[in-house]
C-alpha cells in the first residue's frame, strides 16, 4: 500500500472517483470464502438488506444484481407494462431509460431545472395538465395515445429531487413513483433518508457510487405484497421450486454473499464517506468562489445530499474556454473529469419517445464538467485540482 503511495503525484492521475475499502471488507469476504457461502444463498444477502433497510427506516429491502436490475423489477412490481410511459428527466445515466425499455415501456423526457438539475416540476405539471387526459380512470398522453404510469424522480448527483410536489401530482393523476436513488443512498429530504418516499427506491452499488458492494442494487419499499413479487421475480419466478413450476417469466438477478459481504462492510462506513464527501464539496466551493465564471452547485435548504460527485458548470462564454476543452486540458494535466449524461431522448435507443420542452437538459450537457471527488481525494490534490481550473480561465 505504502508504495503506491510514493508514486510521484504529478504523474499519477487523480482519479473522478475510486472507492475507498477501509472497513471490514477483508474480514467479511474471508468468512464467506472461509465457510464455502459464495453465492446467492448465506446470511450476508439477508444481513445486507436488513442493514439496508434499518438504516433508511424503509420496511422492506431486495437485493438484486445491480441497481439497474433493481429499478426494471421496481418497473414490473409497479405493474409497467409494454406500450406504457413513465415520466423520467431527461439528463440521467441510461441505465433509468433502459430500465422502463425493457419492460416494453417508453419513457416520456421531462426536462430539469437550472437550479439544482432535477426533474422540473413545473414541466411535470404542465405536461399533465395540458398534455394528458383521463379516459376510465386512466392518463391518456395526447400525443401518443398511450397510458402513463408512473414516475421515477432521478436523485441526480447525490442531491435530492423535491419529492414533495412530486408525490403530491402523483397522487392527483394516479402514478406511481418509483426513485431512482442509483447514486444518492444517505442523502436526505426534509430530514428523511431518500430511497422510501415513494412507492419504491432503488439504490446502486457499482463501484463508482459512495458505497460499493463491488456490483449490487438493492429495492426498497415499504408493501410487503411488493417485496415478495419482487423477492419471485429476481429468483427465477419460483412457484413451486421442487416440481420446477414457474408461472411467469422470471430473472436471475440475486446479488451473491460475497458481493452482499462487502456491501455489510461498506455500509458500516457511510456516514463517515458522506462527511468527508461534505468537505470535499464544500473545499471546492471555498477555492472557486471568487470565480464568478465557474458556476457552483447548490444545495436547497431542504436537503441533505450524500454529496456523491462534485460538478461545475462552465460558460464558455465567460470562461474564455469550453467545458470539453478544459477536460482535454485537465486530461493531460493528469485529472479525470467526466461531463454529465448525453440527454437521453437524443440518443438512438430513444428516439421514438415522447419528449417535452426539454431544454436546460441539454445546455447543462454541454456545461456540466464532474471533478474528482473520492473519499480518498486529499487537500493536496484538491487543491491541484482546483488550481487548475482556476489557472485555464480565459478572461
Ligand atoms: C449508477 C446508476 C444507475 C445504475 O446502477 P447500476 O448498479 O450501475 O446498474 C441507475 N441510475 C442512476 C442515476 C445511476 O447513477
Amino acid at each position: 500500500m505504502e508504495k503506491i503511495k510514493t508514486v510521484d503525484a504529478v504523474t499519477t492521475d487523480i482519479p473522478l472517483f475510486e472507492p475507498r475499502l477501509g472497513g471490514k471488507e477483508w474480514e467479511y469476504v474471508k468468512e464467506c470464502l472461509d465457510t464455502g457461502w459464495l453465492s446467492s444463498a448465506g446470511e450476508y444477502v439477508e444481513r445486507f438488506e436488513r442493514s439496508v433497510a434499518d438504516y433508511i427506516q424503509c420496511r422492506y429491502a431486495v437485493a438484486c444484481v445491480n441497481g439497474t436490475a433493481a429499478l426494471h423489477t421496481a418497473l414490473l412490481v409497479a405493474g409497467i407494462k409494454s406500450e406504457d410511459e413513465v415520466i423520467i428527466p431527461a439528463l440521467t445515466f441510461v441505465a433509468t431509460g433502459n430500465a422502463v425499455r425493457y419492460t416494453g415501456a417508453c419513457p416520456v423526457f421531462v426536462d430539469v431545472d437550472c437550479d439544482i438539475w432535477q426533474i422540473d416540476i413545473q414541466k411535470v405539471k404542465d405536461f399533465l395538465n395540458k398534455e394528458c387526459y383521463q379516459n376510465n380512470g386512466r392518463l391518456i398522453n395526447r400525443r401518443t395515445k398511450r397510458i402513463v404510469r408512473a414516475i421515477i424522480p432521478v436523485h441526480l448527483l447525490g442531491h435530492p429531487a423535491d419529492m414533495d410536489p412530486i408525490l403530491e401530482l402523483a397522487k392527483r393523476f394516479g402514478l406511481m413513483v418509483i426513485e431512482d436513488a442509483a447514486a444518492a443512498i444517505g442523502a436526505k429530504y426534509k430530514n428523511r433518508f431518500v430511497g422510501h418516499l415513494g412507492d419504491i427506491g432503488c439504490f446502486s452499488f457499482n463501484g463508482n457510487k459512495i458505497i460499493t458492494s463491488g456490483g449490487g442494487g438493492m429495492l426498497m419499499t415499504n408493501n410487503q405484497q411488493w417485496a415478495d413479487q419482487a423477492r419471485y421475480l429476481i429468483t427465477q419466478a419460483k412457484d413451486d421450486a421442487l416440481e420446477h413450476i414457474h408461472h411467469n417469466i422470471g430473472y436471475n438477478y440475486r446479488l451473491t454473499n460475497i458481493q452482499a459481504a462487502v456491501g455489510v462492510a461498506q455500509l458500516q462506513q457511510l456516514e463517515n464517506f458522506i462527511k468527508i464527501k461534505q468537505h470535499i464539496f464544500e473545499q471546492y466551493n471555498k477555492l472557486f468562489q471568487d470565480i464568478p465564471e465557474i458556476i457552483l452547485p447548490k444545495v436547497m435548504p431542504w436537503a441533505q445530499p450524500n454529496y456523491w460527485l462534485y460538478t461545475i458548470l462552465i460558460d464558455s462564454q465567460r470562461y474564455g474556454i469550453s467545458s470539453r476543452e478544459l477536460l482535454n486540458f485537465l486530461k493531460k494535466s493528469h485529472i479525470q473529469t467526466r461531463p454529465l449524461w448525453h440527454p437521453l431522448h437524443t440518443l438512438i435507443p430513444f428516439q421514438d419517445c415522447y419528449a417535452y420542452y426539454v431544454e436546460v437538459a441539454e445546455e447543462l450537457y454541454r456545461k456540466a464538467l464532474s471533478l474528482p471527488s473520492s473519499v480518498g481525494l486529499d487537500e493536496e490534490n484538491l487543491r491541484r485540482v482546483a488550481q487548475a481550473i482556476i489557472e485555464c480561465r480565459r478572461v
